[in-house]
């Protein structure tokens, strides 16, 4: 854990930033209890903690964990959580061979992956380089599109970025939690850049899909979230993928 920012989005929603990839991962007050929205890349869960003082929860108030993504930088900390609070980990089927590390490569890609520290922004290869999550969840809990998690998080599939990526809509404060669906950069909506894209016609429609949902703040998977004139700006975004806008190569 080096350098973590935590830092309030909404009064019930907090961000734990990592500024050397700039990864974020989301704590959410619920009525049921705190929600984790991805665990960033820290193995040891430290990072977790720290947001859960910040906003003044035990962390025996963690409910769930939901995975936007297998990818390290979101998923690695999530085994560290489980082992300490005993909670489910939710995701898409699709992303469960990574995330419980049945793709995890044993070559010399798996070694190097792990050489690889956890700060830096070598840490987004380290994942990648090793094909799975450095740690496996324990017992996955799939979730597909249009499901409710703990009442009040609904599952959006957003394929594109990885086969399984999801986003999650928190109704109660129309917040919606977009993962790599898309990016976020100057304040504004942005697609992510293409070489993290696999499939690009997927990422546009599911970019486009969770742009539709009422949204009063967007918190992206990197950088910062959007929390002025939001509806303007997604409703720009849609009308720019509509428009058969083309993807740059930087997003
Ligand atoms: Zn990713």
């Amino acid at each position: 854990m080096i350098g973590v920012q935590v830092f309030a989005v909404t009064e019930n929603v907090w961000c734990i930033r990592r500024p050397s990839y700039l990864t974020c991962s989301y704590l959410v007050r619920t009525p049921r209890g705190v929600v984790l929205v991805d665990a960033g890349m820290d193995s040891s869960g430290a990072d977790i903690y720290r947001g859960l003082d910040a906003m003044c929860a035990r962390p025996d108030e963690v409910r769930s964990i939901l995975l936007t993504h297998w990818h390290n930088d979101h998923a690695a900390g999530a085994r560290a959580v489980q082992d300490k609070l005993d909670v489910p980990a939710y995701c898409h089927t699709n992303d469960v061979p990574q995330l419980t590390r049945q793709t995890a490569r044993k070559g010399m890609s798996g070694k190097i992956s792990e050489l690889i520290p956890e700060w830096g922004v070598l840490v987004l290869f380290k994942g990648l380089l090793g094909e799975a999550t450095p740690r496996a969840i324990l017992n996955p809990q799939i979730v597909s599109d249009g499901g409710l998690i703990d009442e009040y998080f609904e599952v959006i599939e957003t394929p594109g970025h990885t086969p399984g990526h999801l986003s999650f809509y928190y109704k109660p404060e129309r917040v919606l939690f977009a993962g790599d669906a898309l990016a976020v950069v100057h304040n504004d909506v942005h697609f992510m850049a293409r070489a993290v894209t696999p499939d690009v016609n997927r990422a546009r429609d599911s970019m486009r899909r969770c742009l539709t949902f009422e949204i009063d703040t967007l918190c992206p998977g990197h950088r910062s979230p959007i929390t002025d004139s939001v509806r303007l700006k997604c409703d720009r975004m849609i009308k720019h993928i509509d428009g058969g806008g083309h993807w740059p190569l930087l997003g």
